[in-house]
């Protein structure tokens, strides 16, 4: 899934299982529209969604990926709002909300749930594709989200009943994309390729560089700005026209939200045209505002001059991460562009003319995201057999940890994870401590950080006690970021000194004292133990993450200073609980609450799709029939029904739609049974007719002893005749009975009948006139004339059913002709 912020925001892919070798086929399953329409009775939501953004604006939402994890007090929020259509609002909670109508009552909703409505219907989507329930998923987030954030799109899957095995950077996502296939990369020990990914989408602008070797990729740094895509590109025109058509016809758009949401969507169109035309270019809308048709135009050299400000602000994240990585415009192999509005021409320009170099556009520009979270999962996923490829991300801001000192009275810090530090990752950190203490976590260089509040958390390691002398005690704290790119407190042991080894003085206790109530970065190591409680998908990727752990703590360990080998005591290890306070983080009973009322909606929707579904149906069978009744079934139509039939009133009425169906249906079904039997009688008559026929002429030539049928037996061939005659008397009665019959009522004969009828009767005859003549030797001559003309056994001569159609005897005109009136005389056939 392809987390993105408006229209072109969710793609799915699915991962068809088991197709082919290696990775399975990638199929697209729908391009989504990430918007949600709230209505009296139920949710739209996609692209069924999107054609209500201007019909029911105020309840139709839509951009809302930039809200997730954000207080409604967040200055971003606050000047988002004037921008957008419907409400937004403060949540009990501070963060920000929705408000909309939906089922006649007012509404707030949390970006969870929100995401997770989308997220559902996603689900709903490949489950019905793959016709299997769908689960586990990748979602992709784009690289500059803070913890707050993540964790808001990560409790969104869990609305949607999703198991999300990773939330994977967007650039990363490209940059898998990019790498798994290519079989020309540096092998391990050549210097890697780096490439540069460039992602310009609606509302962000992002880039990476990442080092490939061959089954590896790394992210060395990232660089965006958060704020610059195609959306601000709309801005610049919409602006304009707001202005021009303002002087021009004296409106005053932005006082109305439905025109100027239509004029944006206007831009939008315009913007794309001037992608692919340098010429001048209308918009004109009609009845725009107060019946004013509006026109305007527009070229792509004037546009290029109104975007001056935004195309300045492409070069910056270029330059930033080639600085960041410490390589030069030299040392790029490639740079790949994806998003919708790299598109623009001038942004290529300006990214080609800063690099110095052709751009490459070998990946899908709107779907690149969406296959490289498909990739993710297909390698998370133990249903798939991928070729091995190693990813590792970095962390975009740099994270340190605050507490408490008694020693140093006052507050201490560290950086626990330095900016592109990799990611997964693993540190233990040891304290030295007699009590519980907290440990805050924070991003470290705030001024980088495209988000207020620089808080990611508080983690209270609980039950420190001191050791039994009253020193203090050796307290291990794990701390890591996830595959998700989360930064957490994940585990705290206490070691507890059971015993000195003896006449030997514990080094430790002089190295704790000196470190009493101090922290050391003691090493960096993976923590196995918490692949207990996890998946098999999920225990992939924390192997993954061991494996980068261990590369690192090899680094990390020559420049640790030796003295925790030196310790010989006996000890053993306790685990600490921790106490969580993370930044806007849902508590497990909300979740609870908003999965179940997810639930709740899902069948609301799935209802109205039925009582639709079955409105649709009254609607098109009464449609249909009306128009049949008085077509090719008007001779089927008895009078008492004709009167009942309902009309386009009735289906207004406030009736139950089911019933309708069923009583339409009712009244319906008889003539159309009476119209489809009156179509299948008289071929089944003549199929029959002809059977009868073949028999007939097979008894005559039995009883003229004709040499082909002299073999067989009389006494079966009285059972043939006697078969075939009460057949053609059965068939001549219920001819005459239906020729008498009106069409308004049923049939004397159905289809069926006939159809057992004609089973019955070669079920008898049959077997027996296709017995085949006993072989007799012939003389050498003929029988190699025999050879050459056909079968020798008089089974080709069979005159059984089958050797009918292939063209048996053949019929006379006189004897095709309908069957329907015309009851078939024995003399007939014995002529
Ligand atoms: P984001 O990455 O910011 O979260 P997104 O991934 O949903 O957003 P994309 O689908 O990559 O965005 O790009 C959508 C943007 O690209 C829209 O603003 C759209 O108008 C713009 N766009 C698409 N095609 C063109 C084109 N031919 N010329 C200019 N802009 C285009
Ligand atoms: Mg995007």
């Amino acid at each position: 899934v392809r987390f993105g912020p408006r229209h072109y925001g969710f793609r799915t892919y699915l991962l068809q299982i088991g197709r082919t070798r290696g990775l399975g086929q990638i199929e697209r399953a729908k391009a989504r529209v990430a918007c949600i329409s709230f209505g009296p009775k139920n949710r739209s939501i996609g692209a069924a969604a999107k054609s209500q953004v201007i019909s029911n604006a105020k309840n139709t939402v839509q951009g809302f990926k930039r809200f997730h994890g954000r207080a409604f007090s967040d200055p971003f929020v606050e000047a988002e709002k004037c921008n957008l259509a419907y409400d937004i609002v403060q949540l009990p909670t501070g963060l920000t909300g929705i408000k909309v109508k939906y089922m006649e009552e007012e509404r707030n909703f949390t970006m969870e749930q929100v995401t997770a409505m989308l997220l559902s219907k996603l689900k709903e989507t490949a489950e019905s594709v793959l016709k299997k329930p769908v689960v586990d998923c990748v979602v992709s987030v784009p690289c500059f989200y803070t913890d707050a954030e993540r964790r808001s799109v990560m409790d969104a899957t869990q609305i949607a009943g999703l198991n999300c095995l990773r939330l994977m950077n967007e650039t990363t996502a490209v940059a898998l994309a990019y790498g798994i296939y290519k079989q020309d990369l540096p092998a391990l020990e050549e210097k890697p390729r780096n490439v540069v990914f460039i992602d310009m989408g609606h509302s962000s602008y992002q880039v990476s560089v990442c080092a490939f070797n061959r089954g590896k990729l790394k992210v060395l740094a990232t660089a965006f700005d958060t704020t610059l895509g195609g959306r601000k590109f709309d801005e610049v025109l919409v602006n304009h026209f707001c202005e021009e058509f303002g002087k021009k016809y004296k409106l005053d758009i932005k006082s109305k939200i439905r025109a100027l949401l239509r004029l944006s969507q206007e831009c939008e169109k315009l913007k794309k045209l001037m992608s692919a035309n340098a010429s001048d270019l209308p918009l004109s809308i009609e009845c725009f505002m107060n019946d004013v048709d509006v026109s305007g135009t527009m070229n792509r050299g004037k546009f290029l001059e109104m975007c001056d400000g935004l195309l300045a602000r492409v070069e910056p994240p270029l330059r930033s991460v080639l600085e960041q990585a410490k390589l030069k415009k030299e040392d790029i192999y490639a740079v790949e562009i994806v998003g919708g509005a790299t598109r623009i021409p001038a942004v290529k320009e300006k990214i080609s003319r800063f690099f110095g170099k052709e751009l490459s556009t070998t990946l899908n520009a709107d779907e690149a995201v969406t296959r490289g979270c498909a990739l993710q999962c297909a390698i998370l996923s133990p249903a798939f057999k991928v070729r091995e490829f190693s990813i590792t991300d970095v962390v975009p801001y740099p994270i340190s940890l605050r507490w408490n000192s008694p020693a140093e009275e006052g507050l201490s810090d560290c950086e626990v994870f330095t900016k592109n530090h990799s990611a997964p990752f693993s540190k233990v950190l040891t304290f030295y401590r007699k009590e519980p203490f907290t440990l805050e976590a924070y991003y470290s260089s705030p001024q980088d950080l495209p988000y207020p509040d620089p808080a990611i958390a508080q983690f209270l390691v609980q039950k420190v006690t001191p050791q039994s002398d009253g020193s203090s005690s050796k307290v291990k704290v794990k701390v890591r970021v996830n595959v998700h790119g989360i930064f957490s407190v994940s585990s705290a042991s206490l070691v507890e000194v059971l015993k000195f080894e003896e006449n030997e003085e514990p080094m430790e206790t002089d190295q704790n004292a000196k470190e009493e109530e101090k922290m050391q970065v003691d090493q960096e190591e993976p923590h196995a133990e918490e692949q207990q409680q996890q998946t098999p998908a999920e225990n992939k990727a924390e192997s993954e993450e061991m494996e980068t752990s261990q590369a690192g703590s090899k680094d990390k360990k020559m420049d640790q200073p030796p003295q925790a080998k030196k310790a010989k005591v006996k000890t053993s290890t306790v685990d600490l609980p921790i106490e969580n306070q993370l930044l806007w983080q849902i508590d497990r009973e909300m979740l609870n609450l908003y999965i179940e009322n997810e639930g709740k909606m899902i069948m609301q929707d799935k209802l109205e799709k039925e009582r639709n579904d079955a409105k649709n149906a009254v609607e098109e069978y009464v449609y249909e029939m009306r128009d049949k009744l008085s077509g090719e079934y008007e001779k089927f139509v008895s009078e008492d029904v004709s009167m009942c039939l309902p009309t386009r009133c009735l289906l207004g009425a406030a009736l139950n739609v089911l019933s309708i169906l069923s009583y339409v249906k009712n009244l319906g079904q008889p003539i159309k049974m009476r119209f489809q039997e009156s179509e299948e009688r008289p071929k089944l008559f003549e199929e029959l007719g002809k059977q009868i026929q073949q028999y007939m002429k097979v008894i005559s030539s039995f009883k003229n002893k004709e040499d082909q049928y002299d073999h067989l037996d009389a006494a079966d061939m009285l059972k043939v005749e006697k078969s075939t005659n009460e057949a053609m008397e059965w068939m001549n009665n219920r001819l005459n009975l239906q020729s008498k019959q009106s069409l308004t009522v049923d049939p004397v004969v159905k289809a069926k009948e006939i159809e057992a009828k004609m089973k019955e009767l070669m079920s008898i005859c049959s077997p027996i006139i296709s017995k085949p003549k006993p072989k007799v030797e012939p003389p050498k001559e003929e029988q190699k004339n025999a050879e050459q003309n056909g079968p020798v056994d008089g089974q080709g001569d069979s005159p059984g059913p089958q050797a009918a159609e292939q063209g048996g005897a053949p019929l006379t005109n006189a004897m095709c002709c309908s069957w329907e009136n015309r009851p078939l005389h024995q003399q007939q056939v014995d002529n």
